[in-house]
């Protein structure tokens, strides 16, 4: 059964039990308050007549003053041996009138009141018993005809089962309709999804147009954007792939055309082995940054979280870095203040060591490299800024993106330069640090990289690892570019 049916069947049983329940409270109360009425009726009429009803000395009931009584209400008086001895109003002897009311009440003690039907007739009867000086003498049942409450009481029942017939066909009609109306996005959602199934299809969205803010369309924009993050992600996996193709294809190709050219020639060839062995050390470069990545995109980067002075470790990078930049590119120190933040030393440098390398290898001849450190509000920022050849704004969003790499360095990497993952894991590795890493630039005009990175709190252990024990590190040698 689908949701709608079984929705509308829920709240139409609901609806219906709830006006059973109602009809059951109406039809009670209704009653009880014409018993109620009827019986006060019965109750005046008989206490009216006990109080003008006398005994002569021949022992009859009389009557000692007139009284006016409601005509709707029968009074009879019974002496102890069941004979009728008072009927008002009168009637023919063979009268069904002139038979007991109630006669299973002749021997009550006190007044009762007695639901009974007499000659077909539903009558209410109340019997008190009569005394004189302490000694039973008889009955006096008053009785009132209940037909027309009974019809009335049919009415209201009658007037019910159908009112409550039609509120229920309505609910039910109206709630398949507003059924169908809250539902049909969800039955978009579920073609789409199987479209996508079928079709192997991950750019479709379910259509977003007239759906209102509620759980379903809630629900809708979060299948929409989960299917967009997904189709991402399979577009960055399927480049992923493509680009490690990319990057083993070419070692690969150089170590067969050389291993084939030591075989035709018949001997070791001094000059093809060197070339082997840099491709296979490009290659051992490539899985190492690949195998980092993977851990730090997951979080599960190894790290041995100390104390960091990085004033010191920055001029550490920068006095390994002026061998890089040789007489063509100067390297400058701009503001150096002194900041603790808490890390991995090696991981760090890594960082510091890319940016300034990457800074060195994309700036011309004659150009200049600042390095500089300052603290800012809970924050140590180190930036790294060249006058290079700057990255095109188009390319900007992408930098640190795995095997990203711009047109310029493309045409560069012929000499081994790097594969592109030098910022991407650059990225992970200060994400994993809880900061922040972001680059301005301007074509031609030079490339700015700032790093903000949280400044180390009590918690954190110093270079001697007093507070915590020192995890093991994965090796991880320093490599620049
Ligand atoms: P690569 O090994 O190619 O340097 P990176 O991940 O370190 O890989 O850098 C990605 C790309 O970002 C580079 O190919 C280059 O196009 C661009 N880039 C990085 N740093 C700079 C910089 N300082 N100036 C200009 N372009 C840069």
């Amino acid at each position: 059964m689908s949701l709608r049916a079984r929705l509308t069947l829920f709240y139409t049983v609901v609806l219906g039990a709830v006006l059973v329940l109602f009809g059951l409270a109406v039809y009670g109360l209704v009653s009880v308050v014409q018993l109620r009425q009827v019986d006060a009726t019965l109750e005046r009429t008989a206490r009216d007549l006990i109080l003008v009803t006398r005994i002569n000395d021949e022992g009859d009931f009389v009557l000692s003053e007139r009284v006016s009584l409601d005509s709707s209400v029968i009074v009879q008086i019974w002496d102890t041996n069941n004979r009728l001895v008072g009927l008002t109003p009168s009637a023919e002897p063979d009268s069904p009138l002139r038979q007991p009311l109630d006669s299973t009440n002749f021997s009550a003690t006190l007044p009762v009141y007695n639901s009974v039907t007499v000659g077909g007739v539903h009558f209410r009867v109340l019997t008190v018993p009569l005394y004189t000086q302490g000694t039973p003498i008889g009955v006096l049942q008053s009785g009132t005809s209940l037909t027309i409450l009974d019809a009335l009481r049919d009415e209201i029942v009658r007037y019910l089962v159908v009112l409550s017939l039609i509120a229920v066909i309505l609910a039910g009609m109206f709630g398949l309709v507003s059924g169908r109306r809250a539902l049909s996005p969800l039955a978009a959602a579920t073609d789409t999804a199987l479209q996508i199934t079928r079709a192997d299809d991950l750019s479709k969205r379910i259509p977003t147009r007239g759906i209102v803010d509620d759980e379903v369309g809630k629900l809708i924009t979060a299948f929409n954007d989960t299917m967009g993050r997904l189709e991402k992600l399979f577009a960055t996996q399927r480049r992923f792939v493509a680009d490690i193709g990319h990057e083993l294809r070419t070692p690969l190709t150089v170590i067969r055309g050389n291993i084939d050219l030591m075989r035709r020639v018949g001997i070791e060839d001094e000059q093809s082995l060197h070339s082997i062995e840099l491709e296979v050390d490009r290659l051992s470069r490539l899985v190492e940054d690949l195998l980092i990545l993977a851990q730090a995109e997951s979080g599960k980067l190894p790290m041995d979280r100390r104390r960091v002075e990085l004033d010191t470790l920055l001029l550490e990078v920068f006095s390994q870095a002026h061998i890089l930049a040789g007489e063509q590119v100067r390297l400058e120190i701009g503001q150096i203040d002194q900041v603790l933040v808490c890390g991995d030393r090696d991981r760090l440098k890594q960082v510091v060591l890319n940016l300034v390398a990457n800074a060195i290898k994309y700036t011309t001849e004659g150009g200049k490299v600042t390095v500089s450190l300052s603290k800012e509000t809970g924050q140590g920022v180190f930036s790294v800024k060249d006058t290079g050849m700057g990255i095109p704004s188009g390319d900007l969003p992408h930098v640190f993106e795995r095997f990203y790499r711009g047109d310029k360095s493309r045409s560069r990497s012929k000499d081994g330069a790097g594969f592109g993952l030098g910022l991407s894991i650059a990225y992970w590795i200060v994400r994993n640090h809880g900061g922040e890493i972001e680059v301005k630039s301007k074509l031609n005009r030079g490339s700015t990289f700032t790093v903000r990175l949280p400044l180390a709190d009590k918690d954190c252990a110093d270079a001697t690892g007093e507070l915590s024990e020192r995890k093991p590190l994965a090796a991880q040698p320093e490599r620049i570019g």
